[in-house]
């Protein structure tokens, strides 16, 4: 697909729900390691309030599907990623406005606003071990992949391969954010938690383009 249809709006964050269900034991076992144990829940409750928001009220826009999802997100999740993640896709509505085109320039503008939005509502940085250090990664492979002439389909998947491989990679930083921060160098050797949920977004986000 050579742009974000509504129809893979929602395909995008029903996969990223399935995943969550299929992976939310290895979520909380990260967790588990390095902050409170969690995080699968908390994201498999959002996940389904995004899907009773679209139900109850069918979104007809690429910005409509992002912007309730955004919502359920920030409005259910009493975890710091819920909040986080819900800033992501409303950031990412935002920068799409009232276009009815979601072409690749778009989505990845959208998804760079995003993660600024990440940044700037967890006052992170990169390298702070949080799942910023794997959105930051993925969303300039994006850029890189398109203006190398990848269609936008493939260029997703190469954005999520760099999403996995520095999920991968949070693995050797030290926490400075969030609850893992309070363990200091004992966060060594742990994935974080938030980097394997945002990896698992990004590779739902191109198989709904077809990748
Ligand atoms: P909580 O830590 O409140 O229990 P979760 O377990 O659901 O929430 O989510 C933890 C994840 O949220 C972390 O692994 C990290 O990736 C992310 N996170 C936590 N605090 C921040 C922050 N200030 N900025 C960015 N991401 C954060
Ligand atoms: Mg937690
Ligand atoms: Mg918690």
């Amino acid at each position: 697909m050579h742009e974000l249809t509504v129809g893979a709006a929602t395909a995008w964050l029903r996969g990223w729900a399935a995943a969550i269900g299929e992976n939310e034991q290895h979520l909380t076992a990260l967790d588990a390691a390095i902050g409170d144990a969690d995080h699968g829940a908390n994201l498999r409750r959002g996940a389904a309030a995004v899907i009773e928001r679209w139900d109850a009220h069918p979104p007809t826009s690429v910005h409509e599907a992002l912007t309730l999802a955004g919502e359920a997100l920030v409005g259910t999740v009493g975890g710091a990623s819920g909040p986080l993640f819900g800033t992501l896709l409303l950031r990412a509505a935002a920068e799409i406005g009232d276009r009815t085109t979601v072409d690749a320039a778009t989505l990845a503008a959208a998804l760079r606003a995003g993660t600024a939005g990440v940044r700037e509502r967890g006052r992170v940085e990169l390298g702070d071990k949080t799942m910023l250090d794997a959105l930051v990664p993925a969303v300039d492979a994006l850029d890189a992949a398109l203006a190398g002439g990848q269609p936008l389909a493939e260029a997703m998947a190469a954005a999520a391969h760099a999403g996995r491989s520095a999920r991968d990679a949070t693995a050797r930083m030290v926490a400075r954010r969030g609850r893992a921060s309070q363990l200091g160098d004992r966060s060594l050797g742990a994935i974080d938690p938030g980097s394997a949920s945002a990896a698992l977004l990004l590779d739902a986000l191109a198989a709904a383009l077809g990748a």
